[in-house]
Order: C-alpha cells, then structure tokens, then sequence
C-alpha cells in the first residue's frame, strides 16, 4: 500500500474536514452537512460522506476526497498536503515519499526557520536580557503562564542574532522569510525585529508563521510592526488566537472579537477561550468566513460574534466596516463597549472576569449601537436629519435576512429615530433587493427516470448491490435506453480494469452532468436500506431491461408496418420473427429466474 492509500485508510474524512467546518451528521446516515467553505452560504450545502470519504457542495460544486479537501482548503500542492496530514495525526511519512517539489521544500524551510525564531525570542525573554520586557508584561497584567503559552518573546536589541542562527538557510530564504532584512547602503543583513516584544502568529493549525513585535522604547516607530506576506503568511486569512479559540467557540456558537494581541491575552487568561483579533489589518472577509466556519450551523443558528473594538473614533469605524462583513455573512452580530471607554484587559483586571462575562453576554445587538452612531452623526431635531439617519441605518437594515427579526428592527427604528414606521416601511422597500434573487440549487438528479435514479443509488450505496448489478451488466451489456448508460459503463471499466471502487475516481471519469447526478444521490436524503438494497435494485433493473425490449419492440412494429406498406413481404416476415424473439426475451425477463 502506498502511502496515500495509508493517509486514506487511516484518516476519516470527517474528522479532516470537521478541523475547518463544523459538521452536523444527519441523524443515523453516514452524510454530515455543514456551511461550504468555499463560498458563502447560509444554508448547508456541503455534504461530507463517511463512507465514500467524500465531499460535496450543492452550491459550488466543490468535490473531492480528504487529501482534495486539505489542498483546497489550505492552498497547498498534494504532497504539502500529504505531509501536513502525516504531521497533524502522526502518522510518518516514508522518506523517498518527500516531496521534490521547490516550492513545497521552501514552504518547509519557512516554517522551520519561524519555529527557530520563536525559540529565539521566547529564551531572550526568559533570559537576563529580558527583564525590562518581563517587568512591561507584569504591569500590564499578563501572568507567566499566559506569557509562556502564547510564546511572547523578545526579539534582540542588536539585530544580528537571527541573521545568525537562520545562515544555514542561504540568503534567499533569510530574505524570503522577511524576518531578515537586506542593508539598503551596504552588504549584509540584519533582523527585522530589534528590541521588540514579540507575539507569535499562528496558522490553524498551530505553527508559527509570522511575528508582531510591539516596540519597547518610547521613541520607536512603529508601535507595531508586523511580518510582511511570505508564502506561508496571507494577512488576510489570518486570525490572532484562532487555534486556540476554535474549540471553545464550537461549544459556544460565539466568538469574541476583539483588536489587539494584549485584549486577547487578557480576556483569554481569565479564562475566555473563545477569542480573536484581526492582526495587522482591518477585518476582512476571509477572516469573517473563518470565525463563521467555527460558530454557524445554520441560518436560524447562525452564531454570535460580540465585538469589543477600541471606542476611540478608529475604532467606532472599524466597528462599522466590521458590523457589515459580519452580517453580509449572516452572523448574528453584538457590540460590546465597556464603561468608561476602558480596554478588555484593563477592564478584566480592574472589575473582574466575570463582570466582563456578564457585559458581553447582555451586549447589545449591532442595531442599538448604529442607531447611537446615527443619532451622534445626524440632527435629529430637524426632519431631514432623521432621514438622512434613516438612511445611514438602511443598508444595514436590508442585510437581516430573516424577516421577522427586520420587521420588529423597523419598528425600533422609527421609534429610536421619532420617523413614521410607515414611511420607513416604505422606503425599505424600494430599496429592498430581489428576495428571489437567493440562488436555490436545483437537482438534476430530478430528471432522471425514478428506476434509473433508484437503480444508481442502490449501487452507489450499498456494496452488496454494485457487484451484483456490475456482474449481471458484465454479462448482458448495459441497456441501451439509458439516460444514465455512460455512469454505469464507466463503472463497468472501473470493475474489468480491476481498480477498486471509490466514488472519487468514479467522479474523476464522469461527464459534469454525470458528475451532479452521482454527486445529488449519494447525498439524498432518502437513504437506502442496506439489507433490501441488492433486491431493489435487481428489481429496478430487470425494470429498465423490460422498458428497453418494449422501446425495440415498438420500433420493430412501426417498420413492419412500413415495410408492408411499400410490399416488402419477406422482409416483413423476417422482422415479424424477431418480433417474436423479443417477446420470448420479454416474457423470460419476467418469469424466469435472476
Ligand atoms: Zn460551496
């Protein structure tokens, strides 16, 4: 067995996949369904299948097996992905199986010399060098434990320390790495991070693949700085704290979010794992979709995001910008703001754990919050003012999808903001977009002949099923009327060719409208009893065979009448007696045995 076969036998697909999305299994069925990660959906569309090991979306038509899934998911070649498989579940990856690839080795050096750095800085903190950075990290409350769990580290005043240890890797990846910087006057290089607290960036699965470093001295600019892109770090994918918060925010259907390295710290070491930051940049989408892949099931459970953004006037706009990407997602969204303007960390150490816990589980939905943003923006003594209110809340408004929730929204709006719900009503639905407008998936599988699409779920579903049918079409050949021939021909040459069947290599040589049907049936809901499953489709079968002969027989009967027409006698008795052989077939396809 290769070791691709091994990674197979050895993983559960539902496991792989249920690493990035939550998955809900349909009641006792080997199909579990959650929110595709490959696009933006409200609704489930996304099947995984535990025994085909096999993925599915109705929505974007992404497919696959598990080693599929990890290069889609992760953006990583095969044999990256093979070997982030072998690293995350243990099992070793034989040596002459390596990739040769460049471009997977580089990625690999990458992480290596980020772990390097982190070890670096985390013995420069604990070591003499770093007191005045410890003596920082007590003042501002972060306790030991907290310090070594999330690395914090302290990146060297000289800037020549891991220019050093990180030689080995030949300049080009020194450079690419963008811990390393090239001297602009002269030869030589120098650390990116010099005298800097240091906070480790992870990926989802827990490496280290980037840096931020909050600056020490007084007079160093920038407060922060951060790593630039490299082939391992996308900014915008990531997410500060994620891996760590992912578990607890499954249970919870709830992430907290807040901006810096030190809010996450503070909340987290109190003892609230469920939170993130957006680091070195402003939200974005991507990172929406993956706080949406930990907490949302469905659209009526779609999960809360309790944002706890900087009140200053950046942060307000952040807010905002923030409040639309969540919501375009159909998150369900909560504005935290602590009184006095405070910080999470400050506010934790200075009331408690659980005073933050109680504001953030009674925070307000992003409605009031906008409303008060509207209300500061706009003069509501004047009537134009209120609906130039109005229409500041409005785009906000039409992103509630669930119309029960927006009508009572109206009317607190017209409420809040002293205009005639009426109106308000009105407007909204002018501006409304197109609620048909909502992409349904239509099934293609709805086309196909009842028996025909009975017949390929039995086999799809039941082993037992597909060799019997396999070996009786081996033998008799496939009918000729079928609209899904060329699905069970190419099964046929999967058997005789002697590979064994898996619904991935089943679907790598389908036709796209083939690929659907096989798709939309092995993911129906009605599933299949195992133990009857071989009889329906035997049953389904001889079906098909009798409504192919009754097809032959009626074209055999239209050109006798034609050829007596034209007084072709002969010719006429000839088909009349193969006309009569087909009866014979037709009546010992009933009666006789299987
Ligand atoms: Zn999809």
């Amino acid at each position: 067995m290769d070791f691709v076969d091994q990674l197979k036998s050895q993983l559960d697909i539902v496991d792989v996949v249920g690493h990035y999305v939550r998955l809900k299994r349909n009641g006792a069925s080997p199909r579990h369904v959650g929110l595709c990660p490959f696009h933006t959906e409200k609704t489930p569309s996304f099947g995984v299948h535990s025994v085909h090991q096999f993925y599915k979306c109705f929505g974007c038509d992404a497919k696959g097996d598990l080693i599929k899934f990890v290069m889609e998911i992760e953006g990583t070649t095969f044999w990256e992905s093979l070997k982030l498989l072998s690293d995350r579940y243990g099992i070793p990856m034989p040596p002459r199986q390596r990739p040769d690839d460049p471009e997977a080795r580089s990625r690999d050096a990458l992480f290596e010399m980020h772990e390097i750095a982190a070890r670096t800085f985390e013995e420069n903190l604990n070591g003499p060098a770093g007191a005045d950075a410890r003596r920082y990290l007590e003042k501002r409350g972060v306790s030991p434990g907290a310090s070594r769990e999330f690395r914090l580290g302290l990146a060297d005043a000289r800037g020549q320390q891991l220019v050093q240890r990180l030689q080995r890797f030949g300049p080009e990846l020194m450079e690419e790495s963008g811990l390393i910087a090239k001297r602009q006057e002269s030869a030589g290089f120098y650390d990116r991070f010099r005298n800097r607290l240091i906070f480790p960036i992870h990926n989802e699965s827990g490496k280290v693949i980037a840096f931020g470093g909050r600056a020490l001295g007084q007079d160093d600019q920038p407060k922060y700085l951060n790593s630039p892109e490299t082939k391992i770090y996308r900014k915008t994918f990531v997410l500060y704290n994620l891996h760590r918060a992912k578990a607890q925010a499954r249970k919870l259907d709830r992430m907290i979010l807040v901006e810096g390295y030190m809010d996450v710290i503070g909340i987290y070491q109190a003892g609230i794992q469920n939170v993130v930051a957006s680091c070195g940049t402003s939200l974005t989408n991507e990172q929406v979709r993956s706080i949406k892949r930990q907490i949302a099931q469905t659209e009526a459970n779609a999960g809360h995001v309790v944002v706890n953004f900087d009140p200053d006037a950046g942060g307000a706009r952040g807010t905002e910008r923030s409040i639309n990407l969540l919501l375009a997602e159909g998150l369900r969204v909560n504005i935290l703001t602590l009184p006095g303007d405070a910080d999470p960390d400050e506010f934790i150490q200075q009331q408690g754990v659980d005073n933050y816990r109680r504001l953030a589980d009674s925070a307000p939905t992003y409605f009031r919050w906008l409303a008060d943003v509207a209300r500061a923006k706009f003069d509501m003594q004047s009537a134009e003012g209120r609906v130039q209110a109005f229409h500041f809340l409005l785009p906000s408004l039409q992103r509630v999808h669930d119309k029960l929730e927006r009508a009572a929204l109206v009317n607190e709006v017209s409420s809040y903001l002293g205009i005639d719900p009426q109106l308000i009503r009105e407007q909204f639905r002018r501006a409304s977009p197109d609620e048909g407008a909502i992409r349904r998936v239509a099934a293609i599988s709805s086309s196909v002949p009842p028996n025909e699409r009975l017949l390929l779920s039995c086999i799809l579903q039941s082993e037992d099923a597909r060799s019997a049918v396999l070996h009786y079409l081996g033998q008799g050949g496939v009918p000729g009327n079928l609209q899904l021939k060329s699905i069970f021909e190419t099964m046929l040459a999967m058997r005789s060719g002697g590979s064994a069947f898996t619904l991935a290599t089943l679907i790598d040589r389908l036709h796209e409208r083939d690929q659907k049907i096989v798709g939309e049936l092995t993911f129906q809901d009605a599933s299949i009893d195992s133990q009857s499953a071989t009889a329906q489709a035997i049953h389904c079968l001889k079906a098909l065979e009798i409504k192919s002969i009754d097809d032959q027989r009626s074209i055999l009967r239209r050109r006798i009448r034609d050829v007596e027409n034209e007084g072709r006698l002969e010719e006429a008795l000839r088909l009349a007696d193969e006309l009569q052989k087909m009866e014979n077939e037709r009546r010992q396809k009933r009666n006789g045995p299987s």
